[in-house]
């Protein structure tokens, strides 16, 4: 369902006109009351005037992650803090967190276009959504929460973990739509399992999944074990939180709100724009944001847009599925190699849960690092005898030499040696610190 047709469904043309008119608002602004963006600014030699179309855009400097941690905790907000009604932080899966204030009309925006990316994804006012992600500092949960209230729809606030409860309220309060990490979505559906719940026999159609990278494969995979419709929603902290992008009912593509958000797709190495259609990393400008706007912010994530027009009648342009974070990215030998990449192989072949660890190793400075990937064995195959085993890691080797174009080693894990996280999960780990990791069980 389009829920503001007015917006989603703009002629591309109006859409520019009023993407233009706020962002030269918004850029004049931050030149006045940010003395971070005046000073980068001038550093590069622009002002304000300089943005006559959306063209100019690039001539504005980029932000980052550093950007946030340097300015560390307030030096970007453009308002008083008296201004401010709530502050999160982003789940700091790479390094110190930042944080991000909202004004009330920024919680409002928020609300917004969370209520119309829930819609897009299928949701209606008669629906019942669990929301199992993370509550409190974190964006997941109340960007879904307050996303859900708008909509007009029911929302069972469990947050992560509790598993066990989630399945009973799942059951007992008819929840029809799950939202939750995709990693999340695969644990619950494992804890059903051991409780001798089938999901396919719930009341269980939608799933809303996002915050991590995740592949179409395990798109397929989940659709199947919880006979649901499995949707994917983008965002982050820096930017708003989740409802940054989702997909539509056709599935091939994330609709980006770009009546908030300016996006462009970048070179990761040189800087410099690349035409739609390029895989790149994402640079997002907020357009309407208050508390604290961010102007070219590098997102590191990798995709690439689409303006062809959809099936469904918006308008908005499309990000792809992310590939994966540039610093997800790890170089072994020289080799790019993206967690994504291992994924898909294990996606693939049969025998295997799509729980991995992959653990670096570098014997001393001299020596090239070494790549070995954890991989959990299903029960059914565990139990079987020692060929069996042979035979699969002699297969899963040879599936990951293909794909990742360097040789791994493989070590096959008894089921649930990895653990579980309830929220994003962590999948690269230094063999020195592997044992205090608290990513295995043993
Ligand atoms: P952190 O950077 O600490 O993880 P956030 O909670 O703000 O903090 O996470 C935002 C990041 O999560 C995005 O930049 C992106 O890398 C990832 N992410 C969010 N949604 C998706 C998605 N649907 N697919 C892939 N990655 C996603
Ligand atoms: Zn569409």
């Amino acid at each position: 369902m389009i829920r503001d047709p007015e917006h989603e469904k703009m002629p591309r043309k109006q859409l520019e006109e009023l993407q233009l008119k706020r962002l030269q608002a918004k850029v004049k602004e931050v030149y006045e009351k940010v003395p971070f963006y005046r000073r980068a600014f001038k550093e590069k030699g622009v002002t304000p005037d300089d943005i006559k179309t959306l063209a100019d855009l690039k001539k504005l400097p980029f932000t980052s992650k550093l950007d946030f941690r340097d300015n560390y905790p307030y030096g970007l907000m453009a308002v008083p803090l008296e201004k401010v009604v709530r502050i999160h932080s982003s789940s700091g899966t790479t390094g110190k967190p930042i944080v991000a204030p909202y004004t009330a009309a920024d919680v409002d925006m928020w609300a917004e276009v969370m209520a119309r990316s829930l819609a897009s994804a299928g949701m209606t006012k008669h629906d019942v959504m669990q929301n199992a992600y993370g509550y409190g500092l974190f964006t997941g949960g109340l960007g879904f929460h307050y996303g859900c209230e708008r909509l007009g729809a029911t929302v069972i606030p469990t947050g992560a973990g509790n598993t066990k409860r989630q399945i009973i309220l799942l059951q007992d309060l008819g929840t029809t739509v799950i939202t939750c990490t995709p990693t999340y979505a695969f644990i619950l559906n494992e804890t059903a399992k051991e409780m001798g719940v089938d999901l396919r026999e719930t009341k269980l159609r939608l799933g809303i999944c996002g915050a991590e990278p995740w592949s179409e494969q395990m798109r397929k995979d989940m659709e199947e074990k919880l006979h649901i419709s499995a949707i994917n929603i983008y965002g982050l902290t820096e930017v708003i939180g989740p409802g940054v992008s989702v997909e539509c009912e056709h599935k091939n593509g994330m609709h980006i709100w770009e009546d908030h958000f300016l996006v462009e797709i970048i070179d990761p190495g040189t800087g410099e724009p690349l035409p739609y259609g390029k895989e790149g990393e994402l640079v997002i400008t907020t357009l309407t944001k208050e508390a604290q706007p961010v102007i070219r912010f590098r997102t590191r994530d990798i995709t690439n847009l689409s303006v062809e027009p959809c099936k469904c009648g918006r308008t908005m342009v499309k990000m792809a599925r992310i590939t994966g974070r540039s610093d997800d990215m790890l170089v072994v030998r020289g080799v790019n190699v993206f967690p994504s990449q291992i994924e898909s192989v294990l996606l693939e072949v049969e025998g295997v849960e799509p729980h991995y660890l992959i653990v670096i190793d570098r014997r001393d400075v001299f020596s090239a690092e070494d790549l070995e990937i954890w991989i959990e064995v299903s029960e059914e195959v565990f139990s079987d005898e020692m060929q069996k085993m042979e035979r699969l890691e002699k297969k899963l080797r040879a599936e990951m030499d293909s794909v990742l174009g360097i040789s791994a080693r493989i070590k096959l894990v008894e089921p649930r040696t990895i653990v579980r996280t309830e929220g994003k999960a962590k999948r690269v780990v230094d063999r020195k610190e592997l044992p205090n990791s608290g990513l295995i069980t043993k």
